[in-house]
């Protein structure tokens, strides 16, 4: 389900509204709703498919890991399973067990940082409505005073409802189907039919390990950091985790890397997860303010917000997850094409472009890419060429900037790792080992 227009209400008043889609020239959308079992249906599917297609995976289901010790070469688990226990030594472990982490707690390792105390009631609710495909967010709306209420479409007939229920409350007894249809009913109105698929009340906490390396055990996921939904980063940010370590941990296996180019998962995921941290806490403390004063301040940002252009952009519903842009990384080389645009500087994600003929990021393939703007592309063991002689606009205005020409050394995770306005196949083959967590 894919949505632009976000609309805030204050009270009864709309007071603000914003588009996601800023820009064309983007394969896909700003943003899509899915449900998690969509994408968990998806995944199994793909795995299916490759080891059908002869890929050494093993799925194991009602395998619960029950104990972890790390040793200098291996991690031993032990695992139980309904017809009994068994151990296995594997060379790398990616933990990604969930907040709750039983590989976290058996390491004895910790998990800083604040926990907040407001409940959330989630009700997914299917229903024949009249609602546009926006993303609605309500502060103290009449029909949940002094709280805040969310409404999104899902996929197949799905609204997605999250009301804030406050502190010190009953979660059994606001679960009862009764009472949650009942709370819709005031937000929806009399005469809007619907069923209630699901419920579920929660709270949420903004917290990370202090590594997320810990020799051949490396957390991702929730595992590794935890944050508020406001803003879609926790899913969002495990994906871009494994995105970041699973090129990182096939080079170190196939021996084209030293180790230390794990220690860059930890470095570059760890100022992800400060960023994701900062944004969704932010976020939380401007929907539920923690004192009086904070409560004046945003109250007052929201009425200002209808009429004071200036006052929009303090209004905070949730910024919304965009992957980070790892400045100061190891890996990175100092920026060869300082006149290009900031948005592909080394360590930006690629920004999307259409190239003839379909779009780049579906070029980019699953390993070092020289992708070469306006040039021929040079021949440099380790990188696939991608040689685009007469770029388009999009690929000029997110490339080039006023640079008549481009190198780009792209890693496989489609983070640049350097770039320059020309550059000898020697000077980009160090780029590259350094990529790949050589030291300088
Ligand atoms: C209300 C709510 C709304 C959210 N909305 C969004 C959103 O819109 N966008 C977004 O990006 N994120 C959202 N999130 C966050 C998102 O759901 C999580 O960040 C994401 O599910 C974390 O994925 P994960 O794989 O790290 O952990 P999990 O999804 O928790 O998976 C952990 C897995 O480890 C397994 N496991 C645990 N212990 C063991 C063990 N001992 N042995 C073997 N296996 C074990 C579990 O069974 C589970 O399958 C939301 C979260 C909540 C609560």
């Amino acid at each position: 389900m894919q949505w632009n227009l976000g609309k805030v209400f204050f009270g009864d008043r709309k007071v603000y509204e914003f588009n996601l889609l800023a820009e064309t020239g983007h394969r896909r959308p700003a943003f899509i709703n899915l449900q998690q079992y969509h994408l968990e249906h998806d995944m199994v599917a793909r795995l299916r498919a490759l080891q059908a297609a002869g890929a050494s995976i093993d799925l194991r289901g009602a395998h619960r890991v029950a104990g972890v010790e790390a040793a200098g070469d291996h991690v031993a688990l032990d695992i139980d399973t309904p017809e009994g226990p068994y151990r296995i030594e594997a060379e790398w472990l990616v933990a990604c067990d969930g907040a709750g982490s039983p590989v976290r707690e058996a390491l004895g390792l910790g998990f800083a940082g604040r926990v907040f105390e407001d409940n959330f009631l989630i009700a997914d609710v299917t229903m024949q409505a009249e609602f546009p495909t926006e993303r609605w967010f309500w502060f103290d709306p009449p029909f949940n005073p002094g709280q805040s209420a969310l409404l999104h479409k899902q996929p197949d007939g799905v609204w997605r409802i999250d009301l804030q229920l406050g502190r010190d409350i009953d979660r059994e007894r606001e679960k009862e189907p009764g009472r949650v249809r009942a709370r819709v009913r005031q937000m929806l109105g009399p005469d809007v039919a619907f069923e209630l698929e699901w419920v579920s009340i929660y709270t949420f906490q903004c917290r990370r390990m202090e590594r997320f390396r810990h020799g051949r055990v490396l957390f991702a996921g929730d595992a590794a950091h935890q944050v508020s939904p406001f803003g879609a980063r926790g899913a969002n940010s495990g994906i871009q985790d494994t995105d970041n370590l699973a090129w990182k941990l096939a080079a170190v296996i196939a021996g084209e890397a030293p180790e230390a180019l794990l220690d860059s998962y930890h470095a570059e995921r760890l100022q992800a997860a400060d960023e994701n941290i900062l944004a969704s806490t932010r976020s939380t403390d401007f929907i539920t303010p923690k004192s009086a004063m904070s409560r004046t301040f945003r109250d007052a940002v929201l009425d200002l917000s209808e009429r004071c252009e200036f006052a929009r952009p303090l209004v905070n519903s949730g910024r919304l997850s965009v992957p980070t842009i790892h400045d100061g990384s190891a890996l990175n080389t100092p920026d060869g094409l300082p006149e290009g645009p900031a948005r592909s500087r080394p360590g930006a994600p690629c920004p999307d472009a259409p190239l003839e003929p379909g779009f780049l990021l579906d070029r980019l393939g699953h390993g070092f890419v020289l992708m070469a703007l306006g040039m021929p592309a040079p021949e440099v063991p380790g990188t696939a060429p991608l040689a685009v002689p007469a770029p388009g606009d999009e690929m000029r205005a997110r490339y080039l900037g006023d640079a008549p020409r481009a190198l780009y050394l792209i890693r496989p995770d489609q983070h640049v790792a350097a770039r320059w306005a020309d550059a000898a196949p020697a000077t980009i083959a160090t780029a590259l080992s350094r990529a790949l967590g050589a030291t300088p």
